[in-house]
């Protein structure tokens, strides 16, 4: 974003000052903003559009444990510790939604129904059996489920089978992160598009088009469009575009929400009978980057082709919505969080990779106690890109 100097300020606002300037009003922000409600700091939450503007608003709602890959690749990938510590660490996204939010009256169509991955093919189906198997010996709640069993609960052909993980979740993600936002007793000032960002001797100077902000501390919650505010985040933090499509209210049949073809595409009947289906962007991976909001035809074409393979009888039912989305995908496929290495004001959480609500509770605890007491979260601190 290119900013005219006539327009760098808008006199007539006062600057506001806080301890902590949060930019982003999606889950991470108002995550960190809510772990950081009973500190005793003031907390400002700073976005460009409305509360849920990016990715939040955007997602499939799918509440997971684990990662963008089955727990056996994430294995073989970061070794047994660091795979399970980091199931432990969404795991505990869930229990702590539960906990906090939803057991304080956060109505936001939470349910922990379990969710399925399914396998594309036999090869996928050894994978799962693999996963399953070191999972339940680590206490997880994992079944696998045949052919037959998708076809009864799911109402699904053509898929050999799969894994169902017992205590995983979905939820209505807006609904989320502006009751998650509201209970953080954070101010919030939307419409404000942060566009340059200054470290001063005690703090930074955060900059909009209308007011300026000063705070001891800055958090750039600001995932996917984070590479805009600063350099560091260009070679870290990736955009990539993720697409949705919801059909008209159908009668209730799907058990839980479903991941299939490796994690890469999923699908959810909505509290109101729609089925949304999202994914494929394995088709146009090279294309579908950057942070425009437009639907790819080819990609929402393979998603009407999925739902006409896996439910004939759903082949007529109108199409409603079609979206699109920007996630934020790391350069290992881990989340980040953490101070920006050389820096004591600057923080940052982001790069989940496609499962920031999967994360992004448990992430604003990480940062909150990072700030708080100086503790470096594990497994995913930005200290593993130096400094
Ligand atoms: C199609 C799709 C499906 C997905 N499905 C799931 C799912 O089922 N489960 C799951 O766990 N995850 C899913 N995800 C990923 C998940 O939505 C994200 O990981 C998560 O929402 C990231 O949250 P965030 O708060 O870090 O970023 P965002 O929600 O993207 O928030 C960033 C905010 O920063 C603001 N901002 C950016 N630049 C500026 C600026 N200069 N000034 C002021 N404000 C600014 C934006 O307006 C935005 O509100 C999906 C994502 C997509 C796109």
């Amino acid at each position: 974003m290119t900013v005219p100097y006539w327009q760098d300020q808008s006199p007539e606002h006062t600057p506001v000052n806080a301890d902590v300037v949060v930019v982003g009003a999606g889950i991470s922000g108002a995550s960190v903003a809510w772990w950081l409600k009973d500190s005793g700091l003031d907390v400002v939450v700073v976005d460009r559009g409305d509360v849920c503007a990016g990715a939040s608003g955007r997602n499939a709602g799918f509440v997971t444990c684990g990662s963008v890959e089955h727990f056996s690749r994430q294995v073989r990938t970061h070794g047994e510790a660091m795979a399970l510590g980091l199931w432990r660490l969404s795991q505990d996204n869930l229990d702590l939604i539960e906990h906090h939010l939803v057991g304080d009256g956060l109505a936001c169509d939470f349910r922990r129904r379990g969710t399925y991955s399914l396998a594309g093919g036999d090869h996928e189906l050894t994978e799962l059996a693999q996963t399953a198997e070191q999972l339940v010996g680590h206490g997880v709640r994992v079944e696998m489920v045949d052919e037959a069993h998708v076809a009864r609960h799911l109402g699904a052909r053509h898929f050999p089978g799969g894994a169902l993980y017992l205590d995983d979740g979905e939820v209505h993600p807006v609904k989320l992160v502006r009751g998650i936002l509201e209970r953080s007793g954070a101010r919030v000032f939307t419409h404000h598009e942060v566009h340059r960002v200054a470290e001063t001797q005690d703090g930074v100077t955060v900059h909009t088009h209308r007011r300026t902000f000063h705070a001891g501390a800055l958090v750039l919650a600001t995932n996917g469009y984070s590479a805009d505010l600063h350099p560091w985040f260009a070679d870290k933090i990736y955009p990539t575009r993720g697409q949705i499509m919801v059909t008209a209210p159908v009668a209730p049949f799907l058990a839980a929400p479903c991941y299939a073809n490796f994690v890469l595409d999923y699908f959810r009947q909505l509290a109101d009978g729609r089925v949304l289906i999202g994914g494929f962007r394995q088709l146009a991976k090279d294309t579908e980057v950057g942070t425009a909001d437009v639907v790819h035809p080819d990609i929402q074409r393979a998603l009407e082709d999925f739902l006409r393979h896996h439910f004939p009888a759903l082949a007529a039912t109108p199409i409603e919505y079609r979206w699109s989305g920007t996630m934020g995908f790391s350069a290992d496929s881990l989340p980040i969080i953490g101070a920006l290495p050389g820096r004591t004001s600057l923080y940052l959480l982001g790069g989940y990779t496609g499962h920031g609500i999967g994360w992004g509770f448990k992430a604003g605890q990480l940062l909150a106690d990072l700030i708080l007491h100086g503790e470096q979260p594990p497994w995913v601190s930005a200290r593993r890109f130096g400094g």
